[in-house]
């Protein structure tokens, strides 16, 4: 397989069938931490490489395909490109996991099932998400349409229709697919081909990646001569790397002592690279790396290291205690029946901040109509000018209220 070169997001409400249509295009069951099994729901965030082919010899939509040969006609396929799947949880409690995933996400597909009606709470929440953090080249999927009548399902689509107008995802198509019958998976293909180019990347920069998942992947008792050291997941937004290289990871390590508080950044090197399933010499901007570094596992354990930003030592952007954030709040609270106004914010209050993949608390300083100063609980590693999704407690759930961009 080739390296994955663009991320598709996978969105939209819980159960609405993300993880079974990322199974369906790539073989791979993202949902494998024991409590998502358990409960039937993606809880972290998941991610699957696949490779997009084409029949040289059969008409669209037929002749896109993930396997090696036509499913037409049996002649073998044309490689196109090898994409990553982020696969965001669509539980209202889980927003933050799914706002991390989305800063990574250069599309993504917005997943409906047809057989409830259009919006439920968290298509909309995700949309407005997808709004908020600039994701543009969307495509739509209404699912499970072999559990509706071909009347419901045209009615569906007006709702769609109704519910999108307005919205980045006005012109996206709409693709009428079961994942779990593999049912349109071409067609959906196609319009992923034609709606989620890949991305330019700036390859001649220094390398950055944002950290989504972090890990320790030695089985409990392994002997201390046998000792992988942690593996962190993400992508590259810029640059490249190879194994070998040093990598600097910021905001790093807490240290506490004598009363306070400091972070200071990781140094470590990288010992391999894992992407699209092949370990690989240099990997390249654009789907999912696994990194593996010599840091001592316990730093990477169960997502640690979520959030951080890996580079080359000396080039990474600054860290952040606090900041002060140009706003622009929405008119009303989404992701809930009922949309209470959402009012201006207010000094001392607290904030769920989503900067890259990093989630972090902030206590508003100061607060104008315009401009709210934050001191962050956790400081986050990001580029002035970044992009942050604001989100407020309402009632016991934090909601999305709208998007800061950070002051120079
Ligand atoms: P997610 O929460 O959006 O990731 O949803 P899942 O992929 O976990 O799917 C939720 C449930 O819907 C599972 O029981 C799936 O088997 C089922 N499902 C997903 N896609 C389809 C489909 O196209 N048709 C039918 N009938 N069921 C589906
Ligand atoms: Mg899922």
């Amino acid at each position: 397989m080739s390296q994955p070169c663009v991320n598709i997001g996978m969105v939209g409400h819980v159960d609405h069938g993300k993880t079974t249509l990322v199974s369906a295009l790539s073989g791979v069951w993202t949902d494998t931490h024991s409590e998502e099994m358990k409960r039937g729901i993606s809880i972290r965030l998941g991610y699957a490489d696949t490779t997009f082919r084409k029949c040289p010899n059969c008409p669209e939509p037929q002749c896109y395909t993930v396997s090696d040969r036509c499913e037409g006609c049996g002649e073998p396929s044309e490689e196109l490109r090898t994409v990553s799947f982020v696969d965001a949880p669509g539980h209202e409690t889980l927003m933050a996991t799914m706002l991390s995933g989305a800063a990574i996400m250069d599309g993504a597909i917005l997943v409906i099932a047809a057989n409830e009606p259009c919006p439920q709470p968290q298509t909309k929440e995700h949309l407005m998400a997808i709004n908020i953090i600039g994701i543009k080249n969307l495509v739509i999927v209404q699912n499970k349409i072999d559990l509706v009548s071909r009347e419901q399902l045209i009615e569906h689509y007006h709702q769609i229709k109704k519910f999108v107008k307005g919205t980045v995802a006005e012109n996206a198509p709409i693709v009428p697919i079961s994942a779990q019958q593999n049912t349109n998976i071409d067609a959906l293909i196609q319009a992923m081909e034609e709606m989620i180019p890949t991305p330019v990347h700036k390859q001649d920069k220094p390398a950055h990646m944002l950290i989504a998942r972090s890990f320790d992947i030695n089985k409990p008792g392994t002997a201390i001569a046998n000792i992988s050291g942690g593996v962190i997941g993400g992508t590259l937004t810029e640059g490249v790397l190879h194994p070998g290289d040093e990598l600097e990871i910021c905001p790093g390590i807490k240290i506490e002592s004598e009363g306070t508080t400091r972070w200071k950044p990781v140094r470590t090197k990288i010992t391999r690279i894992v992407a699209g399933k092949e370990n690989v010499k240099e990997a390249t901007p654009g789907g999912l790396l696994a990194v593996g570094t010599s840091l001592d596992p316990t730093l990477t354990k169960s997502d640690s290291l979520t959030g951080q930003v890996a580079g080359i030592p000396g080039t990474l952007p600054p860290t952040h205690e606090s900041f002060a954030l140009d706003l622009q709040l929405l008119d009303r609270v989404v992701g809930v029946t009922d949309e209470e106004k959402i009012g201006p914010i207010k000094t001392s209050e607290p904030l769920m901040l989503n900067v890259g993949t990093a989630t972090t608390v902030g206590t508003v300083t100061s607060a104008r109509k315009d401009i709210a100063e934050v001191k962050l609980k956790r400081p986050v590693c990001a580029e002035i000018g970044s992009t942050v999704a604001i989100s407020r407690r309402v009632g016991s759930r934090w909601r999305l209220i709208g998007v800061g961009v950070i002051k120079g």
